[in-house]
């Protein structure tokens, strides 16, 4: 039997393991029933650029999620619940869609909860003869039990390490344990791809990418990340430097994630990508963000 299907009387697909019986319904810690929700989809220009390539990256945006970021600007879906529920058909028809439409990938958003049901779409949608690249798009926050049953499935993850300090990831996250979790899951993605590979069309096939969002009065934290990486798995990981934090949700009432990381912290982060050798990757401007911050990237090669 699938393991993804196995847990699913106990559900286990995340860190949280909170055990609820998601086939008979019930709501486990992230907010995720017995039906997959999502909350929109469609071709995404925002992305790293060997992701969303020319025509965009077919990304599916969950409801749900398996943190609770107190700065979160997806609340309304992640946190909330907002979205509406589809079947696997109609998880399906709208994977369908997106490739009918020309885009490069299949890109799933916050995907751990809805993970069985993902793959029964993505089953569904092969047969009817068609088929992308899988992206994988995560806080890092997965268990590597999990992470080896998407062995050979998943082509491409686009994964972060937010923190390098509990304490952090328990006050901005809720997950003490993230630090831990994050890095040995990103081990097994590394192991699982390897290095970045492109087509003649410059898009991802395979690969692992690191999300660095920098973060308030943290700057210190994604130095550490960028240190461990460059020591545990090299400096050929492609990596994404994120200046695009903008207090949102809870954080606009604490201190100090009530404000944008200034551009001196940005910059120490900025300096270390540069000093440590990382060979591939893409440092966001810093600037006033976007407001929407779907489309705020502005990429230059590392
Ligand atoms: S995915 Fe949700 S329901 Fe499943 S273990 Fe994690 S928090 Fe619980």
């Amino acid at each position: 039997m699938n393991p993804l299907v196995s847990s699913l009387a106990r559900c286990g697909l995340c860190p949280r393991e909170c055990g609820v019986n998601r086939q008979q319904g019930k709501r486990g810690w992230c907010g995720a029933g017995g039906v997959t929700e999502v909350y929109r989809y469609g071709a995404h220009h925002g992305e790293e650029p060997p992701v969303s390539g020319t025509r965009g990256s077919g990304t599916v945006f969950f409801s749900r999620c398996t943190l609770k970021c107190l700065y979160c600007q997806n609340y309304p879906w992640s946190q909330e619940g907002q979205g509406r529920e589809v079947d696997e058909i109609g998880l399906a028809a709208i994977l369908k869609s997106l490739a009918v439409e020309g885009c490069h990938n299949w890109n799933f958003v916050s995907p751990t909860p809805w993970l069985p049901w993902i793959h029964a779409a993505w089953e569904c949608v092969v047969k009817d003869g068609h088929a992308l690249p899988i992206v994988y798009n995560t806080s890092g926050f997965e268990r590597v039990e999990v992470l080896r049953a998407l062995d050979g499935w998943v082509n491409v993850y686009l994964t972060d390490l937010r923190y390098s300090e509990p304490d952090s990831a328990k006050e901005g996250s809720r997950a003490a344990d993230y630090v831990d979790v994050a890095r040995r899951a990103l081990l097994e993605m590394w192991r699982q791809t390897g290095p970045l590979e492109t087509g003649g069309d410059g898009v991802a096939r395979r690969g692992t990418i690191c999300r660095l969002l920098v973060l308030p009065g943290r700057a210190d934290e994604a130095v550490a990340n960028l240190e461990w990486l460059a020591e545990a798995v090299g400096t050929e990981i492609p990596v994404s430097v994120m200046a695009q934090y903008t207090p949102a949700y809870q954080a606009l009432q604490a201190a100090p994630w009530n404000r944008r990381p200034t551009a001196e912290e940005y910059g120490r982060v900025v300096e270390a990508v540069e000093r440590l050798g990382f060979s591939e990757g893409w440092v966001q401007e810093y600037e006033t963000p976007s407001p929407d911050s779907l489309v705020g990237f502005k990429m230059s090669p590392v």
